[in-house]
């Protein structure tokens, strides 16, 4: 079944069967909704954000009538009470997290802390990666070295979106470093995850997933669709384009199908820890 691993609820009442009859014209079967935005993206919208408790009704209610509809809560971890928003979300069956690094780096030490009481409860955390179009400046807390940082949440998965678009090449280089940091610690380890959302303007999607799927890296089973689409209002068009186009840049380098239903659904149900949570990889390591 494919699925969409990044799909964005905007304002508006719960509507699961409208989105899931759009789904199904797009080919998909389900997928992620993150809940509406935290407060610290007022400044990007005509009304302040909904208390963090109706954010999370809202989700909550969305993916209520639909068996795979996965809620994750948009969380700022720098709120004072950020600590007690993740304890009621994942109280109530929350998924998993959504982070967008906007006004502080991901290494932050109150966003540490949060993102450690996330992975304690082992709910996984999507960050957005890449450039951010928030209207002002947040790049520095968006390259995907600095999520080196999440090396000391130790169990934690996560994810970096849009293929951290325009920085493809230091993602993939921060994946094998997490991946060769697997046989290095004691710790429990921190898997790391590719969500390959655009990002990518379609003239790059050719040569970031030939990089990614071709550098060497042991990524077939971290790797995770998405349109970044809306709810309401899921665009059909631009989803099936994006999955059509994927298909042929990954069929056309030799991945077959197996690949292609990995990336376009399976490892986003291993992402959201309803599959089984081990897969092997080779750990890359120099002069091996
Ligand atoms: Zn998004």
């Amino acid at each position: 079944m494919i699925l969409d691993g990044h799909i964005h609820l905007t304002d508006g009442d719960p509507a699961p069967d409208a989105l899931l009859t759009d789904l199904a014209a797009a080919g998909v079967g389900g997928g992620v909704l993150i809940s509406q935005r935290p407060a610290c993206f007022d400044r990007t919208s005509p009304r302040p954000a909904q208390p963090p408790a109706v954010r999370l009704q809202h989700v909550l209610d969305w993916c209520a009538a639909g068996m795979n509809l996965y809620p994750l809560f948009w969380i700022d971890p720098l709120e004072p009470d950020a600590l007690d928003q993740v304890a009621l979300a994942v109280s109530r069956g929350i998924a998993g997290f959504k982070v967008i690094c906007a006004h502080f780096p991901p290494g932050h030490p109150d966003a540490l802390r949060t993102f450690r009481a996330i992975a304690d409860a082992g709910r996984p955390i999507l960050f957005h990666s890449g450039i951010l179009w928030d209207g002002q400046p947040s790049s520095q807390f968006n390259r995907p070295a600095g999520f080196e940082a999440l090396l000391d949440v130790p169990g934690l998965r996560f994810a970096l979106a849009h293929i951290s678009w325009p920085w493809c090449d230091e993602l993939i280089a921060v994946y094998g470093k997490f991946l060769n940091a697997l046989g290095r610690s004691r710790a429990a380890p921190v898997e790391m995850f590719v969500d390959i959302t655009p990002g990518t303007p379609p003239i790059y999607r050719q040569r970031a997933l030939t990089d990614l799927f071709t550098v060497g890296y042991d990524v077939a089973d971290h790797v995770i669709f998405g349109s970044d689409c809306h709810a309401p209002g899921y665009n059909t068009w631009w989803a099936k384009e994006w999955l059509q186009r994927d298909a042929e840049i990954l069929t056309g380098l030799d991945l077959g199908q197996d690949a292609l239903d990995k990336v376009q659904g399976e490892n986003l149900r291993r992402f959201l820890g309803l599959t089984d949570q081990r897969a092997e990889r080779a750990i890359p390591r120099p002069g091996a």
